[in-house]
C-alpha cells in the first residue's frame, strides 16, 4: 500500500467519524430534541365557566405554536392561539383561558378542551414536536351549600368557641374556617352526613376575632358563610419584671449552659434574651406542630369534663399575662405567658380528667419535661416543668390517670405545673376548660342543641 493511499483513507475515516459525531451531537442537542411539549391543566376535570382555566405548556426548546379549542354544544371554537418567533419562544407558557362571553347557553354538562402545542425543535424535518391533548371537563356552576347550624354565643380574647354547620356540594374540594387573623380551622365530619364541627380559638395577642366557613368545589365555585359569634374583648394582666444582676449571673448563666442557642454567648443579659425569645420560639414551634393536627373521623360525642390537673393547687401565675422584662431601667424583652401555673406540693401528681392520647413525652427547652395529650377534636393539654413523666408517646389514657409529677425542669423557679390548653395549635385560656359551667354553656350544650336541630330537620 502506498503512503498516499494510506493517508487518504485516514482522512476518509476521520471525516466519517466527524460526520457521525456531528449527527450524534445534533441528535442529542436541544435544537433537535424529540420530546413533545407537556400540557398541564390546574383543574383537569371540572370547570365553572366563570373562573379562567390555568394551563401551563412547557418544553425544553421553547414553544413555537399553540392552540386552545373549545368544543361546547357540539361546536368548535378557538379560544386562544399563538405563534412565536425564535427569539420570543418561552420554555414555559402560562395561559389563563376564559369561557367565551358570546358562547351562548350551554346545553350539555360537559365541554371538551383540545390543546395543541408545537415546540421549537428542528426535529421532524424542522416541523418540531407536536403535542395534542383533549380534556373532558364537567361543567359545575353551582356554589357549595353552606349553612351554620349552631355556635356558642360569644368568644373572648384568648378564649375558645365551637361551630357546627352544614356543607354540601357534589364535588366538594376544600372546607375550612377562615379567621380574621390568618388561622384556618379544620372541621371534622359531625353526627350525620354533610354536617361538620370545629372548635375555635382567639389567640391572646390578636386584637379582634371574626370567622367564616369557606367551601370550595373542584370547579372553583366558592361559598362563604360568616359565623356571627359575638367577639368580646378581654384584657389580661401586664407585668413589668426588672431583671436583677444576681438572677442573670447565676440562674440564667446556669440555664444557658443547657441550650444549644446560648453556646458561645457569654453576656448573661444576651443569654436571657436568647432563652426568652429564640429558645421559646423554637419550643413553641414544636408545640404548635404537635397540636395543630385534627382527626378526620366523624365526631359523634364530645363531652369533656372540667380539667383540674393538680389537686389542692393554687394558681401562681395566670394565662395571657404579658411580661415586659427590663434591665437597668430599659425594656429588654417581652413574652406572653400562655398557660396557667399551678402549685401544690413538691412532685405533686398530675392527672387528666379526660381520656386522651399522648403525642409527646420528652424534654422541650424552657418547658422542661413536657407531656402533651390529645383529647379529641383538636383539643390538647400540655404539662410543663415536670420532674417525672409517667406516660409515653401513643399511650391511650383514661380519665383519672396520673401522667407526670410536678417539678422545676426547664425555665422554672420553684416546683409548679405549667398547664396549657391548645385548640388546633392555639394556646387558649385554661380557666374556661377548668370550668364545668363554661363547658356546658359553650361546648356540650351547643353540641346537644345542634343535634336536636339536625334531628328535627
Ligand atoms: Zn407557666
Amino acid at each position: 500500500m502506498s503512503r498516499r493511499g494510506n493517508s487518504s483513507s485516514i482522512v476518509t475515516v476521520l471525516l466519517f467519524v466527524v460526520a457521525i459525531a456531528g449527527v450524534v451531537f445534533l441528535y442529542n442537542s436541544e435544537t433537535f430534541e424529540r420530546v413533545k411539549p407537556t400540557i398541564a391543566l390546574q383543574s383537569p376535570a371540572y370547570w365553572n365557566l366563570s373562573k379562567p382555566l390555568s394551563i401551563r405548556i412547557s418544553d425544553a426548546s421553547g414553544i413555537s405554536h399553540y392552540k386552545v379549542i373549545l368544543n361546547a354544544n357540539g361546536e368548535e371554537q378557538l379560544l386562544s392561539s399563538g405563534i412565536f418567533e425564535e427569539k420570543d419562544r418561552k420554555k414555559e407558557l402560562d395561559l389563563e383561558i376564559s369561557y367565551p362571553k358570546i358562547g351562548g347557553v350551554l346545553k350539555t354538562s360537559e365541554v371538551t378542551l383540545r390543546i395543541e402545542a408545537i415546540d421549537g425543535s428542528r426535529w421532524d424535518f424542522f416541523a418540531g414536536n407536536k403535542a395534542i391533548e383533549s380534556h373532558k371537563l364537567s361543567v359545575d356552576q353551582r356554589q357549595p351549600n353552606v349553612s351554620i347550624v349552631a355556635h356558642n354565643y360569644h368568644i373572648q380574647t384568648g378564649g375558645s368557641g365551637i361551630v357546627i354547620f352544614h356543607a354540601k356540594d357534589e364535588n366538594l374540594d376544600e372546607l375550612y374556617i377562615e379567621t380574621s387573623f390568618g388561622k384556618k380551622f379544620i372541621p371534622q365530619p359531625f353526627y350525620k352526613p354533610d354536617y361538620y364541627i370545629s372548635l375555635l380559638a382567639w389567640p391572646v395577642d390578636e386584637k379582634s376575632f371574626s370567622a367564616k366557613v369557606v367551601a370550595i368545589d373542584k370547579a372553583g365555585n366558592v361559598k362563604q358563610s360568616s359565623i356571627n359569634i359575638y367577639a368580646k374583648k378581654r384584657t389580661y394582666k401586664i407585668s413589668n419584671i426588672a431583671l436583677k444582676e444576681r438572677f442573670l449571673k447565676e440562674t440564667i448563666a446556669d440555664l444557658a449552659a443547657g441550650f444549644e442557642l446560648t453556646q458561645g454567648v457569654d453576656d448573661s443579659l444576651e443569654q436571657f434574651k436568647i432563652i426568652n425569645e429564640e429558645v421559646r420560639a423554637q419550643n413553641e414551634k414544636l408545640i404548635h406542630e404537635i397540636t395543630s393536627q385534627v382527626p378526620t373521623t366523624t365526631v359523634h360525642h364530645f363531652n369533656p369534663e372540667a380539667f383540674y390537673p393538680l389537686k389542692n393547687a393554687k394558681s401562681v401565675a395566670s394565662y395571657g399575662e404579658k411580661r415586659f422584662y427590663s434591665y437597668e431601667g430599659k425594656r429588654v424583652s417581652t413574652a406572653y405567658h400562655l398557660g396557667i401555673d399551678l402549685a401544690s406540693v413538691q412532685n405533686g401528681e398530675i392527672s387528666i380528667q379526660n381520656a386522651g392520647n399522648t403525642l409527646f413525652a420528652s424534654y422541650n427547652g424552657i418547658y422542661g419535661n413536657m407531656p402533651i395529650l390529645h383529647h379529641g377534636m383538636g383539643l390538647y393539654t400540655l404539662y410543663g416543668h415536670c420532674s417525672e413523666i409517667r406516660t409515653a408517646v401513643d399511650t391511650q389514657h383514661k380519665a383519672g390517670d396520673v401522667i407526670a409529677t410536678t417539678g422545676m425542669s426547664g425555665y422554672a423557679f420553684g416546683d409548679h405545673l405549667h398547664f396549657g390548653v391548645l385548640v388546633q395549635g392555639i394556646e387558649v385560656r385554661p380557666a374556661e376548660w377548668m370550668d364545668k359551667k363554661w363547658i356546658k354553656d359553650n361546648i356540650t350544650g351547643i353540641i346537644a342543641q345542634a343535634k336536636q336541630i339536625i334531628d328535627n330537620l
